[in-house]
């Protein structure tokens, strides 16, 4: 057998490794950066909360205040009216009484309808406080992962750029160059198998002639349609190419 045949297809493998690393590589910051915005979404989600909250407790507190204010006034009125002379100025502070105990009474419904806001505000905040413990948690571990993972991989990258450098001192210049040519019109595929006569990249059938060579096994082929370097395997590859688009022998 042609001796760089078994060094292609290894190469090809440890070119799809590199590929795959670095990929992941990329990813796995993007997935980090992606939990992290998340939970900081949340974070601020929760702090609108809280504050809508302390606004509540203070609107709460000011009316409680409003409520004294309207009730001292209506203790000093009733001391007024007890001194009143005349029927006019009796029935000016007992008006006065009046809109006292109306403003009260409005004050307290408004208290009433901020308690049940609150109600449902400290509720809330309660879920989303625990939601938000939890999920820290998770992303603490999701990060720990992820940059062992990272660091996992680029060991692994390195060790495999080590293996492609050994490995490609033992091919000729020019089946690398026809490697590396392939490879970058083809999206990083430069080898296929060939089974049933046909290229499991481009699911073409090979002419007859080709297939015969391919059994001896001496020359570097490469497919007729799809140009990448074949090779008889036993390896079940999925075609590449849409096979919908149908198979032609090439003429
Ligand atoms: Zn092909």
């Amino acid at each position: 057998m042609n001796p760089d045949i078994p060094i292609v297809r290894e190469l090809q493998l440890v070119d799809c490794r590199i590929r795959e690393l670095t990929e992941e590589i990329a990813r796995l910051p993007r997935y980090i950066a992606e939990i992290e915005n998340k939970l900081e979404s949340h974070e601020i989600a929760l702090s609108k909360d809280q504050a809508i909250l302390e606004e509540n407790r203070k609107d709460r507190r000011l009316m409680d205040g409003k409520i004294s204010t309207y009730e001292q006034k209506m203790s000093q009125l009733r001391v007024q009216m007890g001194e009143a002379k005349t029927n006019t100025q009796f029935r000016a502070f007992q008006k006065e009484i009046e809109f006292s105990k109306n403003e009260i009474r409005k004050t307290e419904d408004s208290i009433l309808d901020k308690m049940v806001e609150a109600e449902k505000l400290e509720t809330n905040v309660e879920i989303a406080k625990k939601a938000l413990q939890a999920e820290k948690q998770v992303v603490a571990k999701e990060v720990e992962r992820t940059t062992a993972r990272v660091s996992k991989d680029e060991h692994e990258l390195a060790a495999v750029r080590n293996d492609r450098e050994q490995l490609i001192t033992g091919i000729s210049p020019q089946v690398l160059a026809l490697y590396t040519r392939v490879s970058k019109t083809r999206q990083g595929v430069a080898v296929a198998s060939v089974s049933d006569e046909r290229c499991m990249a481009c699911n073409v059938v090979l002419r007859p002639h080709l297939t015969q060579k391919l059994r001896l096994g001496e020359e570097i082929l490469t497919c007729e349609s799809c140009g990448r370097i074949l090779y008889r395997g036993n390896l079940q590859e999925t075609p590449l190419e849409d096979p919908a688009s149908g198979s032609n022998i090439v003429a």
